[in-house]
């Protein structure tokens, strides 16, 4: 049996590099090839004319490229967020999410077909889990964003900054589909793709990575000094009320997960952003947001909330926006902890937070 093919955008420029070692080729090669591949966003091998005859010819035989292809796009009413279901090579699917705001375009990538933590109010949680992705397949889902904002698409209507990049992909989160912790290793990877200066150079400021708070991986982040914001998904201030919500807190309990959070803030320097589903008469109240204030005394922290989404699996609603803006003030006033209300986007085609499960009928 003939051994598998390399996918193209599974390795580090330095994996790519010592691939064309292997195969006695001049690894100078490796700036163009990457140029092809991050740059010019080149979709196929075809498209990458100006590769030595010796290079070609392995790449033909040995590798692939894996090119995501879409088996559904929808565009929600404003136009800020395209939400792209994403065919796997084994015919599973994911949501990757393209979302503008002022000025700037985020990518939302997935890590997992499905997830297994089971948080009661996420449409991937509902659906379960499949498997993890491969380094190569998140990374061809921010390659595939960033080649929907080429001039020739999406981008036409868009003022031009420069002539080639009008308006280039700036940020990724880790927050689409699965829980990227659970799938540590190929995240980190893509995570060092994506970082390439010379390719698409999403530098730690632009890789935001959000977790349910699985504890190891947390504490692994700090020691490894990765190079991303982290986002901790919080949506409660105890541990029987966590629980009811997240179930991976049973595993993971609050108390060891604060003790995570201050590890990595000590170790790393960085504050960290929690995330808090506001879910209406649920954990919404002033007093909630005193208990998460004190939970987060002395901490370098700042809390995003994000009103909840509608999934067909949880009959929870929304806080109103009054409620929201009260736990902001508690939080500000007697904590002085900064926060901001996420801003409800792609809601009608279910591309918010926690809306992402495989539908076709999507849209
Ligand atoms: N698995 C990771 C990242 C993906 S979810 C995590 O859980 O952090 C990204 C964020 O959306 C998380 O904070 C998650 O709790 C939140 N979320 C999930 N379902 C939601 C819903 N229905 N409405 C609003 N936010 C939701
Ligand atoms: Fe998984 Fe995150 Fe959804 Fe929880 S909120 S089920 S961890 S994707």
């Amino acid at each position: 049996m003939s051994a598998p093919r390399l996918n193209l955008y599974d390795l580090t420029r330095e994996q790519l590099r010592g691939q064309l070692v292997r195969w006695e080729l001049n690894p100078v090669h490796v700036a163009r090839l990457w140029n092809y591949l991050y740059i010019e966003l080149a979709a196929s091998l075809d498209a990458m004319p100006e590769l030595p005859p010796k290079l070609r010819a392995r790449l033909a035989a040995e590798t692939h490229l894996g090119v995501l292809p879409t088996a559904l796009e929808t565009a929600s009413g404003d136009g800020f967020t395209h939400k792209y279901l994403l065919a796997l090579s084994d015919a599973e699917k994911i949501e990757t999410v393209l979302m503008r705001f002022t000025g700037r375009v985020t990518a939302c990538v997935s890590s997992q077909v499905g997830c297994a933590m089971g948080c009661v109010f996420c449409a991937t949680g509902q659906m379960g889990y499949t498997r993890h992705l491969t380094p190569g397949e998140i990374v061809a889902q921010a390659v595939h964003v960033a080649r929907a904002l080429r001039p020739s698409t999406l981008n036409s209507q868009l003022s031009t900054r420069r002539d080639h990049a009008p308006a280039r992909l700036r940020n990724i989160v880790l927050m689409g589909m699965g829980e990227p912790l659970h799938n540590y290793d190929a995240v980190m990877t893509a995570i060092d793709i994506l970082r390439d200066e010379t390719g698409l150079a999403l530098g730690a400021e632009r890789i935001t990575l959000s977790t349910v708070g699985v504890v190891p991986g947390i504490l692994r982040l700090a020691r490894e000094m990765r190079p991303l914001h982290l986002a901790v998904s919080l949506h409660a201030a105890t541990q029987a009320e966590r629980a009811a919500l997240v179930p991976a807190a049973k595993k993971w309990p609050l108390d060891e997960l604060m003790a995570a959070c201050r590890t990595y803030s000590e170790m790393t320097g960085r504050r960290i952003f929690y995330e808090w589903t506001l879910i209406e008469g649920k954990n919404d109240s002033e007093a909630h947001a005193r208990a998460v204030g004190e939970l987060l005394r002395g901490l370098d922290a700042q809390v995003n909330l994000i009103p909840l989404n509608p999934t067909d699996g949880y009959d929870g609603a929304p806080t109103r926006s009054a409620a929201a803006n009260a736990f902001q003030h508690v939080l500000a006033t007697e904590f002085k902890i900064p926060s901001t209300v996420r801003q409800r986007r792609g809601i009608d085609i279910a591309a918010g937070c926690g809306q992402l499960a495989v539908a076709e009928s999507a849209g």
